[in-house]
């Protein structure tokens, strides 16, 4: 499973953050270094490298003008149909928009799948307009320019058709296998596979480009890597989404968790407790039941031997702000995933008020989502 992937933040628009993704840099010093070096010179002889460098600088932000452009009309039709868009990742070939639940239905579904290409397909009307008017009126460079943007956004919505999850032809497919079978799951699952083997193709041809080398070649990689796991990453969100509706953290816990005594020493702490049971962490309670904390064993590594038997558990796990290392047994199990991937921490401790009620793990929840799918495909 993989987590995320963050990026730079670089602003807000209609309530949607957006952040580039670090990839963004090389592929768009690669598209202007190829404009600016192979492409421009070719079709427009005899002009200074200060003017193909401008050209191809102006046609690369253009390019990307067009992208956000694209993702803006998937957003406000999504938060139109009431769902909103906390944030969008650009690539510097395509978006990934985050969308903070799946739709309600396969229409809603579709309306936001077609919403970008259709932004894109009037930007190619506009920019060949463009390119013919600059044309005529004899400025070269700029008809040049016009003409290869309404090339790429053409190239945008025909790369964007493919019917793999989570590329618009993939959410149009997996709309419509929605609607006839009524499984968002199902449909997601067939989708997003079909997404995997394209991005396998993409870095497949990368690797083709390279050895014919090919600048592009890294262009496709990348776009294939990125590719891969939105694909993975959105087959896990849709399956976070139905199995994890309404499921609460204390359904997936484990309760009676073994509890390390607050005043017990390190040096027992370690023999008693982490030697004995095959735990990395294990949660500090007073005699009343009461959450300290969760000790790590990392906690245990930083503090010097000699001091273990003069240290309590409760001191250590007070000591290192431990307390944060749990959740309310009412929390959401969808959140308490998303911060356990997020944080990078394997388990964190489940409270009922001040008393500790259980334990939670990522290993806990992907079993749940697992039992519950495969009792479901079963059926
Ligand atoms: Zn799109």
């Amino acid at each position: 499973m993989s987590r995320p992937r963050r990026g730079l933040f670089i602003g807000r628009l209609f309530g949607i953050r957006f952040y580039l993704d670090y990839s963004w840099f090389v592929i768009a010093a690669i598209v202007t270094y190829t404009l600016a070096s192979k492409f421009f010179p070719v079709v427009l002889p005899n002009e200074s490298h200060a003017v193909y460098l401008a050209m191809g600088v102006f046609a690369a932000l253009l390019f990307f003008a067009s992208i956000l452009l694209h993702e803006l009309g998937h957003s406000i039709i999504s938060q139109r149909c009431g769902i909103p868009v906390p944030r969008i990742t650009l690539l510097f070939i395509g978006g990934i928009a985050e969308i903070s639940r799946e739709p309600d239905d396969p229409k809603s579904e579709l309306k936001i799948a077609i919403a970008g290409p259709a932004v894109s397909a009037v930007l190619v009307v506009i920019y060949e307009l463009l390119a013919i008017a600059f044309g005529a009126a004899h400025i070269r460079p700029a008809a040049l320019i016009f003409s290869w943007l309404a090339s790429v956004n053409l190239a945008l919505i025909i790369f964007n058709a493919i019917p793999g999850y989570p590329l618009d032809g993939g959410r149009v497919l997996r709309a419509l296998l929605w609607a006839r079978s009524g499984n968002l799951r199902r449909a997601t699952f067939i989708t997003s596979r079909i997404g995997v083997g394209m991005s396998w193709v993409l870095m497949l041809l990368g690797v083709v480009a390279l050895f014919n080398r090919e600048w592009n070649a890294f262009v496709l990689f990348l776009i294939g890597i990125f590719l891969k796991s939105a694909a993975e990453s959105g087959y896990m969100q849709a399956i976070y989404h139905e199995v994890l509706a309404g499921i609460r953290v204390r359904d997936v816990m484990t309760p009676n968790p073994i509890s390390i005594p607050s005043h017990m020493p390190v040096n027992l702490v370690v023999d008693e407790i982490f030697l004995t049971n095959h735990h990395t962490a294990f949660p500090v309670c007073d005699d009343d039941g009461s959450f300290r904390g969760l000790l790590r064993i990392e906690h245990l590594k930083d503090l010097p031997r000699e001091k273990w038997p003069f240290t309590s558990a409760g001191d250590l796990v007070a000591e290192r702000g431990a307390a944060a290392l749990s959740t309310a047994a009412d929390e959401s199990a969808a959140r308490a995933m998303r911060r356990l991937l997020a944080t990078d921490q394997g388990r964190l401790a489940v409270l009922d008020g001040e008393k500790l009620a259980g334990i939670i793990t990522r290993h806990d929840i992907l079993q749940f989502i697992k039992i519950h799918t495969e009792l479901e495909d079963a059926q």
